[in-house]
């Protein structure tokens, strides 16, 4: 009989801690968690452990875990990182907090009040044919600007982040620059790898 109660117990304990988290570790949890919501750390090249995470590939999101108040703080804690008066930029991956999973904040230039939008497992499906030259800097390579070739326009699919329902849009001009940027940070790529030159800013 007290076996049969603990049994139920731990299962009640582990739907709970399910419904809550989503498929998100520990690790995880704890490091949004004590973000509550404001400003994460930028990781940066020039941290030794930083710099293993931003070569890290990213996890892609389940539902499950969008839908987990996780989700909702990670999204929350980034748009506060890439709106940090002090080093502001224009797009913020998840792996810039620390957290190596399929999300990039972007700040849509091509939309009237330019608002910073969340993209839950993007993919650039296929690029325009048209391609340019232009300056990039990176929260977290501090310091230093580089000339990047990149399309000027990419056909880009994601996930919802309310709904997690699939969508695909055509993304013009510096909006699908910083979309480029952004992605590359998901698979462990610095816009340094990609540079022409790279000099101090
Ligand atoms: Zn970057």
């Amino acid at each position: 009989m007290k076996r049969k109660y603990i049994t139920i117990v731990a299962a009640v304990c582990a739907l709970f801690v399910t419904s809550c988290g989503g498929g998100w570790s520990a690790t995880e949890e704890e490091l949004i968690n004590s973000s509550r919501m404001s400003r994460m750390r930028v990781t940066t090249v020039d941290n030794e452990a930083d710099s293993l995470l931003l070569r890290s590939e990213c996890l892609p999101l389940t539902a499950r875990e969008v839908a987990s108040p996780i989700f909702g703080r990670l999204v929350a804690s980034m748009v506060e990182s890439v709106n940090d008066p002090e080093n502001r930029g224009v797009g913020i991956a998840a792996p810039q907090v620390g957290v190596l999973r399929r999300v990039v904040v972007v700040q849509r230039f091509d939309k009237a009040g330019t608002p910073f939008e969340v993209y839950v497992n993007p993919v650039i499906e296929s690029y325009g044919e048209e391609w340019s030259v232009g300056s990039e800097g990176c929260l977290s390579v501090p310091g230093l600007r580089g000339e990047v070739r990149r399309a000027t326009s990419i056909t880009l699919g994601w996930r919802d982040p309310v709904d997690f329902e699939p969508r695909r849009e055509v993304i013009e001009g510096f909006t699908a620059v910083i979309f480029q940027h952004e992605i590359d940070h998901l698979g462990g790529v610095l816009y340094t790898d990609r540079a022409d030159s790279v000099n101090e800013e």
